[in-house]
């Protein structure tokens, strides 16, 4: 099939060149709206990976970018988030095709937060610095935060742009070098963004892209002795392999995996607001959003109103072709995570589940289409509330007080977001603190901005991305003392 969108040419980018993989593997690229191929990529396998970190630590000692000061490549970080500015059409249609994203999200959420998130990680570059310490000694010390070296960046197929963006930023901020491999199914966004990058200035082999699989090319980079860290977004499962291997070689990590966040409604919240904040949680970019919140938890005086509620609005969420300036949800990203939903459903009638509304795929030109689908009545320890389904299904379960409330949200095995709808200040703040989940969010949902660091506890992983704590992890401090005897 043809495409009137440039997908590029579909190239390996290591050190500053396009190439083929050197087997000359490509892999197909599939529009999700309709299952057609629309293009193909080159698919890296050891060698090309290999090559890929040689330019990257070349690029790295040369110290063409690392010797930079931080306020010179700022400026260059800049000319990213410009350049992502003027080029938002074409890279909004380009991840619209791949991921099947809504063509008013991309623009809206994929493109302006990439472009934000470079500003911001350019604007740390300028103060990017260390601290004085006193000491008995007498002696003047002070730290200085070096960057680390090579960084392996890894990243799923949900948000290809931004997430690569939120390693790229601050790796290159900190001074290092860069081999990304972005998700097998959607390359398209982390290719188009190597050329930005090399036009706003970033020197050849300061960022290199392997285009290919998780067992292949994510191995063999994760495994290349040349990588001193590993900034990895992904699965639970996939996210224990990688840090197990990277513990191994003692590399740093930082681990961004799975969620299944609760979002809790309190009888003294405002409903009409709650359910528009409930219904963004789980169709939100499809529900394929590792933050997004599919565990809707009801007090029990007001469960019967919000299930009828949601009855009434979430068919009424515009699904469609992503091409449609009006869609809210697109297809699923892939025919295996619409598989990975329907059996996820079939399972929750199985359980004891009602479905509420939604719970079947919707026919449309051939695209992995799932319609939106509230379920009720599911026992807390059934697999439908207790695992991560990645698609537009929202549970919900009633509690009767505030301490089973943060019971049933703090019960799963992981700890990503969290949301609580209330009017009461008190409780609020006082449910915020007992939620085991990196970020918690108060009568709304997907509040995301790159100073806000975000991250998980327990499966849902360690390390933060975005804020100043993520330009730390890009970096190693190094003390010098000077003695002034
Ligand atoms: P995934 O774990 O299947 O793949 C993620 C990346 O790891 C891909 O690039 C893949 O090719 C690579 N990979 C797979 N096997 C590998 C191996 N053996 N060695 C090295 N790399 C390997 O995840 P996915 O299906 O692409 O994305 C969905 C998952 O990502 C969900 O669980 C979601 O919650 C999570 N996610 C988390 C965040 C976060 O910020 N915490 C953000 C987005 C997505």
């Amino acid at each position: 099939m043809t495409t009137t969108i440039d997908t590029g040419p579909g190239q390996l980018f290591i050190g500053g060149q396009w190439r083929e993989a050197a087997d000359g593997a490509r892999t197909d690229v599939i529009d999700p709206s309709t299952g057609q191929v629309v293009t193909t990529v080159a698919e890296a396998g050891a060698t090309d990976v290999d090559a890929a970190v040689r330019a990257a630590r070349a690029a790295f000692d040369g110290g063409e970018w690392s010797g930079l000061s931080g306020r010179e490549r700022g400026r260059i970080l800049h000319r990213v988030a410009e350049l992502i500015r003027e080029n938002a059409d074409e890279l909004a249609a380009l991840e619209s095709l791949d991921v099947g994203k809504p063509i008013t999200l991309c623009g809206a959420v994929d493109i302006a937060n990439a472009a934000n998130d470079y500003e911001y990680f350019a604007a740390l570059a300028y103060s990017l610095d260390g601290a004085t310490r006193d000491t008995p000694l007498n002696a003047l010390a002070y730290t200085r935060r070096e960057p680390l070296g090579v960084v392996a960046a890894i990243t799923p197929f949900n948000f290809p742009l931004i997430l690569a963006g939120s390693k790229i930023g601050p790796a290159l901020a900190a001074g290092n070098t860069v081999v990304h491999k972005p998700a097998d199914e959607t390359p398209l966004s982390a290719l188009y963004m190597a050329g930005l990058l090399r036009k706003a200035g970033v020197p050849d082999g300061v960022v290199n892209v392997v285009t290919g699989t998780g067992p292949v090319a994510g191995e063999a980079l994760l495994r290349n002795p040349g990588v001193d860290k590993v900034a990895f977004t992904g699965s639970s499962a996939v996210g224990r392999h990688v840090a197990g291997a990277a513990g191994e070689a003692l590399k740093p990590v930082t681990m961004e995996l799975g969620g299944n966040a609760a979002h809790v409604v309190f009888e003294d919240a405002d409903l009409e607001k709650a359910v528009g904040a409930v219904i963004k949680g789980f169709v939100f970019n499809t529900g394929q959003f590792c933050m997004g919140g599919p565990r809707l938890l009801v007090a029990r005086e007001v469960y019967g109103t919000l299930l009828g509620i949601l009855a009434e609005a979430v068919p009424g969420v515009p699904v469609g072709d992503p091409r449609d300036p009006a869609t809210v949800v697109g297809p699923m990203a892939g025919e295996k995570h619409l598989n990975k939903v329907e059996e996820y459903v079939a399972l929750a009638r199985k359980e004891g589940g009602r479905i509420v509304c939604g719970g079947e795929r919707l026919d449309l030109n051939g695209g992995y289409y799932y319609k939106p689908t509230v379920i009720a009545d599911l026992p807390n320890d059934s697999r439908v509330v207790q695992e991560e389904i990645f698609g537009p299904v929202l549970t919900v379960q009633p509690f009767d007080s505030e301490d089973e409330a943060v019971a049933l949200a703090n019960s799963t095995p992981y700890g990503l977001a969290a949301g609580v709808q209330t009017s009461h200040l008190a409780r609020a703040h006082r449910i915020a603190d007992r939620l085991q989940a990196g970020i918690v969010w108060i009568n709304d949902w997907a509040m995301l901005d790159p100073a806000v660091p975000f991250g998980g506890v327990k499966d849902s992983g360690f390390g933060r991305e975005y804020g100043p704590e993520a330009l730390a992890a890009y970096t190693k401090v190094k003390s010098v003392v000077v003695s002034l005897d």
